[in-house]
């Protein structure tokens, strides 16, 4: 398939997009590098031996959208390119809605004048807000309870793929809505490395690892979880990406939506245990406040994507701690 990648060059995206060279498909790549590097295409051609055609487009920048899609025919967009820090999007929620909604409804508008049906997008667990269970299933009312301008941007862009699949019964339109993401390739060559500090876990793991941060605040440890801290679903990237070719398969009239999780959760105390046994080194961490917003318990019911998809995790979090102390150990990324 000739396959156009938004959000190509960063972090889940760059893992698609080996995925997809080595099972031979054509990739296109479109990104404004506001949050990834050019050089992320030289490290994908040192893991596949094939670099991708790149587009420096921005998703607001239509006309040069357009142009793009009316120059070569997709057969099929996964649509990756988003901002995605909820700390930012609550400080500028109007950034967030323009980037992440008007950029895809650009896209949308585009694929549709360029007769491109077939759109896998990159959804977020963030989606069932606040269920009460934890466990996260398809079927579950999504929308309520979110508690920042990023995740609402998910749910309202599941809205509109929503109506536009009711309106245009050619697209075929698959969510995939993910749970948290760590690791990186085996090669240690692609990874996840954010400017600044980081909001997430595992990228603020990696930093206090490196020495750049001092310590890590596990914020919570008094919830109704056996150690107190909080239980999330930590899916290997790799898993991940490959839940992306697998759902190519589930592309079908209409709109779609599959959990991509491991629906085993791990505490955020288990990880940092982990960190510490498997780089053999302390990770220095101290106890803090709640982070308002948090929920307990958040895991996939998985199942849904594993009948549908024959698709379901192999790697443990243990995998994706070896892999990212890989990615560590790379010049580039220790300098
Ligand atoms: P990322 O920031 O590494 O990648 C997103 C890419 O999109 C970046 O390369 C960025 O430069 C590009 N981009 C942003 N706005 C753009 C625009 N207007 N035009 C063109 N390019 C633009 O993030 P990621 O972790 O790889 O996430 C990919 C997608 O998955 C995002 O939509 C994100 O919301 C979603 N997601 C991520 C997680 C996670 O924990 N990483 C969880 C759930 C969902
Ligand atoms: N977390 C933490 N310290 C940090 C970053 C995150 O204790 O510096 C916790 C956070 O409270 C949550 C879990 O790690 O319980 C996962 O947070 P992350 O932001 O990575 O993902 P989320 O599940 O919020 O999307």
């Amino acid at each position: 398939m000739k396959v156009l990648i938004t959000g190509g060059t960063g972090y889940i995206g760059s893992h698609v997009v080996v995925e997809l060279l080595e099972q031979g498909h054509e990739v296109e790549i479109i990104d404004n590098l506001i949050n990834s590097k050019i050089t992320v295409l030289d490290q994908i051609e040192k893991i596949t031996g094939k670099k991708p055609t790149f587009h420096q487009v921005d998703l607001l920048d239509q006309p040069a959208l357009e142009e793009v899609l009316t120059n070569t025919h997709f057969d099929l967009v996964m649509h990756f390119a988003g901002l995605k820090s909820v700390a930012e999007s609550v400080e500028q929620p109007l950034k967030y809605y323009s980037n992440n909604i008007t950029g895809t409804i650009n896209l949308l508008s585009v694929m549709q004048k360029t007769e491109v049906y077939n759109f896998i997008f990159s959804s977020s667990a963030t989606v069932y807000g606040d269920q009460g269970t934890g466990e996260c299933v398809e079927t579950m009312p999504t929308g309520t309870g979110i508690t920042n301008p990023y995740g609402k941007t998910k749910y309202m862009i599941e809205e509109i793929l929503k109506d536009l699949a009711v309106a245009n019964p050619n697209f075929n339109i698959v969510a995939l809505r993910y749970f948290n993401p760590i690791g990186n390739h085996s090669s240690g060559l692609i990874g996840e490395d954010p400017n600044g500090i980081p909001n997430n876990l595992m990228p603020y793991i990696m930093k206090v690892a490196k020495g750049e941060l001092k310590e890590l605040s596990i914020f919570g440890n008094d919830y109704d979880t056996d150690d107190g801290t909080c239980l999330r679903d930590f899916i290997h990237v790799v898993d991940l990406a490959k839940g992306h070719l697998a759902a190519i398969n589930g592309l079908k009239p209409g709109f779609t939506t599959y959990n991509l999780g491991t629906g085993m959760p791990t505490s955020v105390l288990q990880m940092v245990n982990a960190f510490e046994k498997i780089s053999g080194k302390s990770l220095p961490h101290k106890f803090a406040e709640r982070r308002p917003g948090d929920l307990a318990i958040l895991y996939a019911n998985p199942s849904k994507a594993k009948t549908e998809l024959n698709w379901q995790t192999e790697l443990t979090v243990e995998d994706a701690i070896k892999d990212t102390l890989t990615f560590l150990a790379q010049p580039q990324n220790n300098p």
